[in-house]
Formats: C-alpha cells, sequence, structure tokens
C-alpha cells in the first residue's frame, strides 16, 4: 500500500527541518521526502496548509483496565488516543490490580496490541509503591524487565520520603524516571479545590498550593541526593516552576508535564458547582496560568500531558464533594494548544511539536522518531487553522466528563500513521 502526502508542512524537530515538503509513504516506511513528488500507483492525499509532525506521545493517561472498563477500556482509550492525534500514550498504573507485577504489564501490552490491530503504541507506567499503598516498594527491577517506561504512584504522591529515595536510586539504574503526583497529603485531606476566594466562597474544602510545591521541593533535593531521574505530573503552580527552573539551571535530570486544562481554566469556574471542574491538582488562579504559560514559552515545562482520567456519567452526577477527581482530555488536547498556546503567541507549532512529541519520548528514553526516508512513518497530521466546537457526544472515548463541551476551538487532528497503520480522524 502505497499514500503520497501532498503539500504538508513538514516539522521535525530533531532534524530541525520546518518545510513543505511531499511524502511517499510505502508498507508504513517513508520510501520518499521531496518537492512534486508523484506515484502512480499511490492514494494521494492532499495535505496543503495542514502540519506533518513526528507521532504525538500523550505521557499522561488513565485507561482503566483492568478493573473500570466501565469508565474506559485499553480498546476505547486508544481511539480517543488516535481520535486526538496521538500514536502513543503512557498509562498509569492505577488499575484495579494495579500495575504493580510484571503479568499486569504484559497484560496492558498484549490487550493494545490487539486494539485498533496496533495502532497506537501503549506503554505501561509501573507503581512505585506495591499495590500503590505507599508502604513499600513495588518490584521496580522486574517491571523495568516487563516494559515499563517510568514509575508512578498516581492519584496519590509518593509521601515517605524513604521509599522515593530508594525509588530515585533504582530509577538512575534503571533509566526510568520517577513521576510523581506531587501534593504534600497532610495539607489537602479532604481538599477538593484551590484554596482561595472561589473555595471559600463555595464552602469547598480547601488544597493549598503550598502542598505541590514543598513535595517538590523534597523530592528535588532527593533526586539530587541519589541521581535519581524526576519527573512532575500535571504542575499546577507558579512557584513549583521555581524549584524546578532552579534544578535544570543545576543540571539535575528534572522535569515536568503541564495538561491542557490547567493552562485553560481557572478556579472561578468552579461556581457552576459542574463536577467536570473537579480535578487533583485542583484548577488554579489566573496568575498560575500566566506563569505557566512563561514556563512553556522558556522550556522549563518540558511536556503537555491530557491526565485523561475517565468517569462514568452517574460518577460525576452527584455533589461537588463527592464527585471523583478527573477530567479526559486525549481529544481536545491539540485543539487546546492550539488555541490558548499557538494562536496566542506563546508557543510557536515547532515548539508545541516538542512537548507533544520529542521531548516526552526523551524523558521516557524512548527512540526519537524523525521524518527520513528509510524511516518507519510514525506521525501525526493536524490541521493549525481548522475552527471546530467540542461536542462531547462525538468522542470516541467511553466518558463524557469534560469540562470543554461547547468551546470553540482552532486546531484539530486530520490523521495519524503508525506501526504502518493508518487512522483519519
Ligand atoms: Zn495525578
Ligand atoms: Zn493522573
Amino acid at each position: 500500500m502505497q499514500l503520497l502526502l501532498k503539500g504538508g508542512r513538514l516539522i521535525d524537530p530533531p532534524t530541525g527541518r520546518d518545510e513543505v515538503l511531499d511524502l511517499l509513504i510505502s508498507n508504513g516506511q517513508i520510501e520518499r521526502i521531496g518537492k512534486s513528488l508523484a506515484a502512480s500507483t499511490a492514494q494521494i492525499i492532499e495535505l496543503k496548509g495542514k502540519i506533518i509532525a513526528p507521532g504525538f506521545i500523550d505521557m499522561h493517561v488513565h485507561f482503566r483496565e483492568p478493573g473500570f472498563e466501565y469508565k474506559e477500556s485499553i480498546a476505547s482509550g486508544c481511539e480517543a488516543a488516535a481520535a486526538g492525534g496521538f500514536t502513543a500514550v503512557c498509562c498509569m498504573p492505577n488499575t484495579d490490580p494495579p500495575i504493580d507485577d510484571e503479568s499486569l504489564v504484559h497484560f496492558i501490552l498484549g490487550r493494545a496490541r490487539i486494539a485498533l490491530d496496533g495502532l497506537v503504541d501503549v506503554h505501561p507506567i509501573g507503581a512505585v509503591t506495591a499495590g500503590r499503598k505507599g508502604e513499600h516498594l513495588a518490584p521496580l527491577a522486574e517491571l523495568a524487565a516487563a516494559g515499563v517506561v517510568g514509575f508512578s504512584d498516581d492519584g496519590e504522591p509518593v509521601h515517605d520520603a524513604e521509599l522515593m529515595r530508594r525509588a530515585l536510586e533504582y530509577s538512575a539504574m534503571f533509566k526510568k524516571p520517577i513521576i510523581q503526583h506531587a501534593q504534600e497529603p497532610t495539607l489537602t485531606r479532604g481538599g477538593v479545590a484551590n484554596e482561595g476566594y472561589p473555595s471559600a466562597s463555595l464552602g469547598l474544602l480547601p488544597m493549598p498550593r503550598i502542598a505541590e510545591e514543598i513535595m517538590v521541593a523534597r523530592d528535588i533535593r532527593l533526586a539530587e541526593y541519589t541521581g535519581g531521574q524526576y519527573h512532575v505530573a500535571h504542575v499546577s503552580v507558579a512557584e513549583t516552576l521555581d524549584h524546578i527552573r532552579a534544578a535544570k539551571s543545576k543540571g539535575l535530570p528534572v522535569t515536568c508535564e503541564v495538561t491542557p486544562h490547567h493552562f485553560t481554566l481557572i478556579d472561578e469556574v468552579l461556581a457552576s458547582f459542574d463536577t467536570n471542574t473537579k480535578m487533583s491538582p485542583p484548577l488554579r488562579t489566573r496568575d498560575d496560568i500566566e506563569a505557566l504559560k512563561a514556563g512553556l514559552k522558556e522550556g522549563i515545562i518540558d511536556a503537555i500531558a491530557t491526565d485523561h482520567a475517565p468517569h462514568s456519567y452517574d460518577e460525576k452526577e452527584v455533589e461537588f464533594a463527592q464527585a471523583p477527581f478527573g477530567v479526559i482530555g486525549l481529544e481536545t488536547a491539540l485543539g487546546l494548544a492550539v488555541t490558548e498556546l499557538v494562536r496566542k503567541n506563546v508557543i510557536s507549532l515547532p515548539q508545541l511539536v516538542e512537548k507533544c512529541s520529542t521531548n516526552p519520548r526523551r524523558i521516557l528514553h524512548l527512540p526519537p522518531i524523525t521524518i527520513a526516508e528509510g524511516e518507519q512513518a510514525n506521525l501525526t497530521i493536524f490541521d493549525p487553522t481548522a475552527e471546530w466546537t467540542v461536542d462531547p457526544s462525538l468522542f470516541k472515548s467511553r466518558a463524557r466528563n469534560t469540562p470543554f463541551g461547547g468551546f470553540k476551538l482552532v486546531g484539530k487532528p486530520v490523521g495519524i500513521l503508525n506501526n504502518g497503520k493508518v487512522y483519519w480522524c
């Protein structure tokens, strides 16, 4: 099977290439790159005005299998990923049972191979502690050998400093990051919203911003002490970035990601009492959004990740305090990133590609994707000017818990190519 991608703008940060070129793909491999290519047997796809980039990876999703398939299965999650323009995802281990031994890793990889015929690469993240209970370490060597790309107890922080120290020591040995849901839990007990005027006026128990900052500060010292690799999931407050900036300036292997909901929404939207605005960490303030955008621009924030967290309608259709944390994000991420970041001149399109592909792959020690002749085609194609309105009823995800229904966005995925397969969004 041959595909001729005509007239797209090829943005390939690993080689610095950024120009309008044609790509001839044969059986999943990039055969030729050039101007005015022709191939009589190929299917021709006109991509004028569209971007062709190395495949996007979402390094932070929750697919609920095993245990909670009614929220999302690996198959439905992979469809949501493909529809959102991602050729790869990393799934967090807070399943039931949690991903804390090699049999679970093999199970996830096996399910991913049959979902959409293996179109989307699913990279499991192993638990840091057995059962994610925070009491003793999971078998990290066994998990690393089975193929996890990192370790996290996400949903909960690794609170115990001794366990974090040991985990970081192993991370240096196995070359896998420890990914922290940074929250000092004794400061956020019972909390459901950012500590501030909105939470106080609505009578919602607070999650103070310092809970995130001090956990990151502690962990960075431990990373420095042990030589371990440390990654902060979903940064949400300005002060966290100061610690990460300082760590980077010392040359420490410390990185972080931000979610589209944290750079788009502020805690004032809680006045709607919409449980689809409840997530952990919570939505913060306008000043935080400005700091997160500055962090993206400056390069302090390495990656954009969704923290895609599906829940059923019934679970979210309760009082705010009772609702589970989390929102879905795979199918709105690209639109929000283009609308909020590229259109508002926070970052350029090549920088967006870096934060959705190049950087997260580097953090996870995955082989870089390059768009070059002879390489496998692992591509995300998107239209940076397409305008659309978010309609959750059209999502491929099994869940609908998004705060972005009705949002008018610019930037839409067009299709992905991966593992010899093609998917048009
Ligand atoms: Zn988390
Ligand atoms: Zn998460």
